[in-house]
């Protein structure tokens, strides 16, 4: 991967370099402030979102669809979403006596006991299941299997295969307007008089292929909008939504040379299609990392000067985000250096759930989206005047299905934007609501304001695309935050649906939500989160390669043994990326490597002794160096080790995840406990260290399993000869270093580099205590029998070995999620391992 960080400005406009994630309280004290209403407009907002949401209640159903089907069959949000987690993947099987065979499959009732059944899996896997349904609407350890289960002994086998082909039918036709883009159009012309915003189903391009395949399909479909347009103008005309995310196999931010250079043209030429039939084209608004290139893409497209009064170029803006008025004025910027007129759909944003575990998997110093929904709907507030205030270089486009939010609006806009003439004029605006979703809403809407213009956005598309899309409906229908949730709830007071985002808040210091720690604080007191970069925040991105690019690379490595540098046989170390020499090693003899196990054994007594709390401070010493020298630590592992940038950070926050947690646990684990009978300060240790552990570890984590292994001895009270990769000495010694520094005595721990001969010298040595060992099975073997033919008592070896294992992927699942869990996102270490090596170095 190439990291380019080439000036943003080269985009031909002012960048957008808004704070990627601002403190929530600092927000919010504006925020609260701007949204005060005189007491008459507060009365008019209550009285007609109250005419809404009792339209909406006395709609037999409710919200109809979606709500109907979980009455109708009894079931719970989670039942309903088992259900079409199984749904969702029959969909995708290719013929209807297989969809048939595998629904009886799995709801046969002797077959829910079945541990055959249980393991296959097939739902556990489900890719809805794991897009984060988890986060508020299922408990863990809960499947959809057993809530399948549950289901099927409460309700009968039958009334769950009813219901799901009822599911399978609601989610073929409910959320989708039409296979293809034919079919849509005709259902459209059938509610005639309606705008539409048709959205060709596909997005997270992970082949050049499917980003062709998407090109193509938004291409074809454009024109066939564009012929059914009719002769109505701008803004009474249908439109286009785009995802860029399914234009490119790499949209992201550290491919942005690349995605510039390629997506820009795509982006124009159906940019240019679209102005060909002068209809409304809108780029839909995706991840908060994806922003900014999605905003660089944007300014470079409308640049050209052919788009030049077409007035149909539009974009969706997140309000959830904590930029989104920081988006607004740089666009109205932008509209007035263009002399350009944008249609801006203002959501409120549908990848909460993701925004919130990307921050906190990545270890960000804050959450780029608020964490109350208040707070949300305070923000769409002041986007939504700032939006209106722009008129008529933007024309606002209100996407909501929120009673409250839609009667605010009106309010603020001094009534409902027209369909008529003057439409696109000072006072223009429309509402947009999801096909399947808001249709009461608008109805009764539309039944007080006649001509409030309303934009239908219709899914088209096979459901082999549906997926992704579809968790976001069913989060959005699920949540109990969400506005659709409670206004079908009739147990739900209206005057609790009309309180305002201002006062839920209170005060700017309760901006936070109590309960979602920040990243850094994930884990609880007892351990800090390792500090991640966002490669969405291209200020960040750039410092980091700065600093990158300006690290001192240290060139050489060599045995250490008491904190002293040795000499020895010097070898040439070479870059796995171009074969040039990048320093030396010298490496260990047997002889030093005797000396070595000494030092250790000699270390022991003293190491084994110190109190845990000493031992735990020293590797959270070492976390925060390692942490203080991640540039060069990052440098030298692309450097040494070959690692693209993300591969290189995340084994840098490894590697002080581990020493972290292994603090953790020996504070935990090791602490003094008083024995029964037990008398004097050393008798209270219910455990304590075994000896010298010799630690072995691989070229492919050269950082993170090097320290991974010795920082769970050292935890334990044993001292350490650790012997790296042949290929990778320089981070090792690097690595030494930086645990010498931290406060781990040099008698406890000693470096030789060398090869396996050396790696067989130290387990063999007889005052070896045990072995930590990450690398091939082979090897472990071999070391396991050295170990087992030692005449000394039975000496432990941690082995973690590759190996390699086939999937069988049938057509049930969804090959993206299929990618991204088995070959992007490989997992490094599991926990697992983890406390593993930590209660294998220890005696009980
Ligand atoms: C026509 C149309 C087009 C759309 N296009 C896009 C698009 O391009 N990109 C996109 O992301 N979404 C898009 N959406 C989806 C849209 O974001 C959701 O439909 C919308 O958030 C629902 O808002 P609401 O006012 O109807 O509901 P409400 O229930 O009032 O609000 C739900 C919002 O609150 C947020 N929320 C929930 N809990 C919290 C919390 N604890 N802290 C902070 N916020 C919270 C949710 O994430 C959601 O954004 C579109 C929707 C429509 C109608």
């Amino acid at each position: 991967m190439t990291t380019d960080v080439r000036s943003r400005k080269s985009a031909g406009s002012g960048a957008f370099d808004a704070p990627y994630a601002t403190p929530d309280e600092s927000l919010a004290a504006q925020l609260i402030a701007d949204s005060a209403q005189s007491d008459a407009a507060d009365k008019r907002i209550d009285a007609r979102a109250t005419r809404l949401i009792e339209g909406i209640r006395a709609h037999a159903g409710g919200l109809g669809g979606v709500e109907d089907f979980l009455h109708a069959y009894s079931l719970s949000t989670k039942e309903g979403l088992a259900l079409m987690v199984l749904a969702e993947a029959l969909l995708r099987v290719p013929d209807a006596v297989t969809t048939d065979r595998l629904i009886e499959d799995k709801l046969k009732a002797g077959d829910w006991t079945s541990p055959d059944l249980k393991s296959n899996a097939l739902l556990v896997s489900a890719s809805a299941w794991t897009l984060g349904m988890t986060v508020r609407i299922i408990q863990p350890g809960e499947t959809p299997d057993s809530i399948l289960e549950s289901l099927a002994k409460r309700l009968g086998v039958p009334a769950v295969r009813s219901a799901t082909r009822q599911a399978m039918r609601l989610l073929g036709s409910h959320f989708v307007l039409g296979q293809t883009i034919e079919e849509a159009l005709d259902r459209a012309d059938r509610n005639g008089g309606l705008r539409y915003s048709f959205d060709m189903l596909g997005e997270g391009a992970r082949t050049a292929a499917d980003a062709e395949r998407y090109l193509s399909a938004y291409a074809a479909a454009i024109d066939a909008i564009g012929k059914a347009a009719g002769d109505d103008a701008l803004p009474n005309r249908p439109g286009i939504s785009v995802k860029l995310s399914a234009l490119h196999p790499r949209y992201e931010a550290v491919s942005r040379g690349r995605v510039l250079a390629e997506i820009v043209p795509r982006v124009l030429a159906l940019a240019r299609k679209a102005r060909d039939h002068d209809l409304n084209f809108t780029i839909d608004a995706e991840e908060a990392d994806r922003l900014e290139l999605s905003l660089e893409v944007i300014a470079a497209v409308v640049a050209d000067t052919s788009l030049r009064g077409w007035e149909g170029f539009g974009l969706a803006v997140q309000a959830y985000q904590k930029r989104a008025g920081a988006v607004i004025d740089w666009l109205a910027e932008l509209a007035k250096a263009r002399q350009r007129r944008f249609m801006v759909r203002l959501v409120k944003g549908a990848y909460w759930d993701t925004e919130i575990k990307r921050a906190q998997e990545r270890g960000l110093g804050d959450y780029p989206v608020f964490t109350r929904k208040p707070m949300t709907d305070l923000n769409y507030l002041q986007c939504t005047r700032k939006l209106l205030a722009a008129r008529p270089r933007l024309y606002p486009q209100f996407a909501t299905h929120n009673a409250l939010t839609v009667a605010s609006v009106i309010e603020d806009a001094g009534g409902a934007g027209a369909y008529g003439a003057g439409a696109y004029g000072a006072k223009g605006y429309e509402f947009q609501r999801l096909h399947g979703m808001g249709e009461v809403l608008y109805e009764t809407l539309s039944a007080e304001l006649p001509d409030a213009a309303c934009r239908i956005y219709a899914p088209v598309g096979g459901y082999r695309d549906l997926l992704a899309y579809l968790v976001r409906r069913l989060l959005e229908n699920g949540a109990n935050s969400s506005f659709v949730a409670v206004a079908a709830d009739p147990t739900v007071p209206i005057s609790t649906i009309l309180r305002r985002p201002r006062a839920w808040i209170g005060e700017a210091k309760q901006a936070r939500h109590p309960k979602i720690p920040l990243p850094h604080h994930l884990y609880g007191a007892g351990r800090r989160n390792s500090a991640g970069v966002e490669f969405g925040d291209a200020k960040s991105l750039e410092a980091l390669v700065n600093d990158v690019r300006g690290a001192d690379v240290p060139t050489l490595a060599t045995p250490i043994l008491n904190g002293i540098a040795l000499s020895g046989t010097e070898r040439p170390l070479r870059s796995p990326i171009d074969g040039n020499i990048i320093g030396q090693v010298r490496e260990a003899n047997p002889v030093m490597a005797s000396a070595a196990m000494a030092a250790a054994q000699t270390g022991f007594a003293v190491w084994s002794t110190t109190p845990v709390a000493t031992r735990a401070r020293c590797l959270e010493r070492a976390a925060d160096l390692f942490e203080k020298q991640r540039a060069r630590l990052i440098a030298l592992t692309q450097h040494e080790g070959g690692k693209t940038l993300d591969d290189a950070l995340a084994e840098v926050r490894e590697t002080v995840d581990f020493c972290r947690y292994y603090a953790a646990q020996a504070r935990e684990s090791f602490a003094p406990t008083a024995l029964p009978g037990a008398t004097g300060e050393s008798n209270t240790l219910r455990y304590r260290g075994r000896g010298v552990f010799v630690c072995i570890s691989p070229w492919n984590f050269p950082l993170a399993i090097f320290c991974g292994q010795i920082a769970a001895a050292l935890a334990a009270g044993n001292t350490v000869v650790a012997k790296p990769a042949e290929q990778t000495p320089l981070i090792a010694a690097a690595a030494v270093r930086l645990l010498h520094e931290a406060g781990v005595p040099s008698a406890a721990l000693h470096l030789v580099p060398g090869d396996g001969t050396i790696g067989a010298a130290l387990v063999a040595d007889a005052r070896v205590a045990g072995v930590a060992f990450t690398g091939s099975t082979e090897v472990a073997r071999l070391i396991n029998r050295a170990l087992a033919a030692k005449d000394s008592a039975v000496v432990p070896l941690i082995a973690e070995t590759g190996g390699i294992n086939a999937m069988i992927v049938d057509a049930t699942a969804l090959p993206e999620q299929v990618t991204d869990d088995v070959i992007t996102s490989s997992p490094g270490e599991m926990p697992a391992a983890m406390m593993l090596r930590c209660r294998a170095a220890v005696h009980e």
